[in-house]
């Protein structure tokens, strides 16, 4: 159930990864365009000790790729972080900017896929070579318990990380993969659709589907003993 350990990579890229073409392509594009824009690999935001993990697609470029904070000034983030200040995983209040004061608790966020891709899709050998990131990512996480996957790529990103085959635990809206079962020892796996504007828009996630998701993660919390030991740094 451990993911493969990958030294070379550690949890976040370098600025300047080189790792996929079309990608650097793409950052030294929005750098000419928008030079006073983060455009680099977005990192992961929130305590390492958290026991939530959050996992999204990738930055979106008026978004993360601008303020260099996972899910921060695009309409995601809009219901992604009101949704985790309802139910306690952050505190503070939400600006869209990097600097806004908003904290996670006992929460962070990371993309299946770090750099900002054209039109909001990577490929899938861009998926793919991200992938030793997020195994990293997981690895990292001491006290990880929760995993909420915002839609199948970056659940099947995951599945993957995890070193599970996709068809073992497929993805749907909702559900919850207890992992137990499968060797990673209180680790649950939620899915839910990605709170982009085009699923909100469409109707396809409305913000009550979105908060029940993270309702049920807040009673499997809950429910679980906080660990001693890291309480100082479960916030940043
Ligand atoms: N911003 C992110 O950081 N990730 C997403 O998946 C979408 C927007």
């Amino acid at each position: 159930m451990k993911p493969a350990k990958r030294p070379q990579f550690g949890p976040e890229p370098d600025r300047a990864c080189s790792n996929c073409a079309r990608l650097v392509a793409y950052r030294a594009d929005n750098q000419a365009k928008a030079p006073e824009w983060f455009n680099a690999p977005v990192p992961s935001y929130g305590p390492p000790g958290a026991r939530l993990l959050i996992v999204g697609l990738a930055p979106g470029l008026k978004g993360a790729n601008r303020t260099g904070r996972p899910f921060t000034g695009d309409f995601a983030g809009d219901l992604l972080y009101a949704t985790l200040l309802a139910f306690g995983f952050a505190s503070g209040t939400y600006g869209g900017r990097a600097d806004d004061g908003l904290m996670l608790i006992d929460c962070r966020i990371t993309n299946a896929v770090r750099c900002v891709p054209p039109e909001n899709k990577p490929t899938p050998e861009e998926i793919k070579t991200c992938r030793p990131f997020l195994d990293e990512t997981i690895a990292a996480a001491s006290n990880l318990t929760a995993i909420v996957a915002l839609g199948r790529i970056a659940h099947d990103s995951v599945v993957q990380a995890l070193g599970r085959k996709r068809s073992e635990l497929p993805f749907a809206h909702g559900r919850e993969h207890d992992l137990e079962t499968m060797g990673a020892k209180g680790l649950t796996l939620f899915n839910s659709y990605h709170c982009s504007r085009y699923n909100t828009n469409t109707g396809v996630l409305t913000a009550e589907m979105f908060q029940s998701v993270f309702a049920s993660v807040r009673v499997k919390l809950d429910s679980k003993a906080r660990p001693t030991k890291d309480q100082a740094r479960l916030r940043v």
